[in-house]
């Protein structure tokens, strides 16, 4: 999309409940957006989620809403399962994508999305909201700017209660792509790669099952992550654990930047560095972190930078949280950065067959 084109319709995939508290909103907050369309996977549910939020047109199947000139964006917020057919389909019928975390199921499905996004030159990005939160803005460039000395070790605490409202599919449906790994951890590696800006190249990790999820999900994960900086970081992810609060902590030779109640979906928090002279309270200009999330995203339309997490950037977060699922099943050790090579050798050799199947379905109609 180029400046010209400053109005810009988005179509929802999944009448969910993060569009309803959050992104139908963030959206409508954009000058020149609006929310012109909804299709899920009930319709009747649809319906009732359009009149609640004053969405115009329904419509009865995802193809439908694809097919309609109104919708020149797509917010993809279904079930994870759905994500890789959804922006494969959005890709096809030339349509900008913002997708919701994790990208898909497997690292070759993530991969074959960003792919085909680039193919059809439409802008793709993952919602990984916690990098428009002030405090991680803060925490990296404080880091960047050597605030702490060399970074040395990283400690994430995301343990929290999931609401009763939110125990469906993620607590039951493992092919839906339920789990904590997937929901949580997967943030937690987008964020570290955010603030360290350094990738996570190895990890270790066990599951847990407290007995909120069920047909072999894990509810609970403790895992230890090497990144190609040298820093070690710790994660701590669950459902289960009502009053832990949440926090980012980043030690460095020199100091410590400790955020507390961050790893959160509301502008809230703070951020302290601790070093020899003491506490020293960090100023955060709070905002809502999906309002700058799209604002970013609605900003790459225009050609002006990128938006906050790539495709790629989900795809990278993604191989994190499968290495993570690996280690609980495996008790060992997984190299990320082999996950990832394996992904492209897989995806060169995926679209190689593809390359040769057409020359020799052209050779076939020449002969
Ligand atoms: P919900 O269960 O509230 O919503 C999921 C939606 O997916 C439902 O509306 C459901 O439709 C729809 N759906 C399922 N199958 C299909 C299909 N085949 N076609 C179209 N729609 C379908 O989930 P959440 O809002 O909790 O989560 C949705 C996504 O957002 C997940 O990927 C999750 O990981 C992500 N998420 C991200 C957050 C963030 O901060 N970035 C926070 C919370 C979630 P119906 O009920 O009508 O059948």
């Amino acid at each position: 999309m180029n400046s010209t084109a400053a109005v810009a319709g988005w179509g929802l995939i999944g009448a969910s409940t993060i569009a309803r508290q959050y992104m139908v909103d963030a959206i409508r907050a954009q000058p020149g957006h609006a929310v012109v369309a909804v299709a899920s996977g009930d319709a009747a549910h649809a319906r009732a989620f359009a009149a609640e939020l004053g969405i115009p047109r329904v419509h009865a199947s995802v193809a439908a809403l694809l097919a309609d000139p109104a919708v020149q964006v797509v917010y993809i917020s279904s079930t994870n399962d759905q994500h890789e057919p959804q922006v494969l389909a959005a890709a096809a019928a030339g349509k900008h994508v913002l997708c919701e975390k994790p990208l898909a199921l497997s690292l070759a499905a993530a991969r074959g999305m960003v792919a085909a996004c680039a193919r059809a030159g439409v802008l793709m990005a993952t919602n990984h909201h916690l990098r428009n939160a002030a405090s991680h803005r803060r925490l990296r460039e404080l880091v960047r700017a050597g605030a702490i000395g060399r970074p040395l070790a990283a400690r994430v605490f995301h343990a929290v209660q999931l609401p009763p409202a939110l125990q469906g599919w993620r607590v039951a449906r493992p092919e839906a792509g339920g789990g904590v790994v997937l929901d949580i951890t997967v943030h937690d590696i987008d964020t570290l790669r955010f603030v360290l800006d350094a990738e996570p190249i190895e990890a270790v990790a066990l599951a847990q099952h407290a007995g909120m999820a069920h047909a072999g999900l894990e509810d609970g994960v403790m895992a230890v992550l090497r990144f190609d900086n040298g820093v070690v970081a710790q994660l701590h992810d669950g459902f289960t654990i009502a009053h832990a609060g949440t926090g980012i902590e980043v030690h460095g030779e020199r100091g410590s930047l400790i955020g507390r109640d961050v790893m959160t979906q509301r502008p809230v928090g703070t951020l302290t560095l601790r070093d020899a002279e003491g506490e020293h309270p960090i100023a955060l200009q709070h905002e809502d972190l999906y309002v700058r999330g799209v604002a970013a995203f609605c900003a790459a339309l225009r050609g002006e930078g990128a938006p906050a997490a790539t495709g790629e950037d989900g795809v990278r977060s993604l191989a994190g949280a499968l290495a993570v699922r690996e280690a609980c099943a495996s008790g060992s050790a997984v190299r990320i950065d082999r996950l990832l090579a394996q992904g492209v050798a897989e995806q060169d050799a995926a679209e190689q067959n593809a390359a040769d199947q057409i020359t020799a379905n052209q050779n076939g109609a020449a002969a």
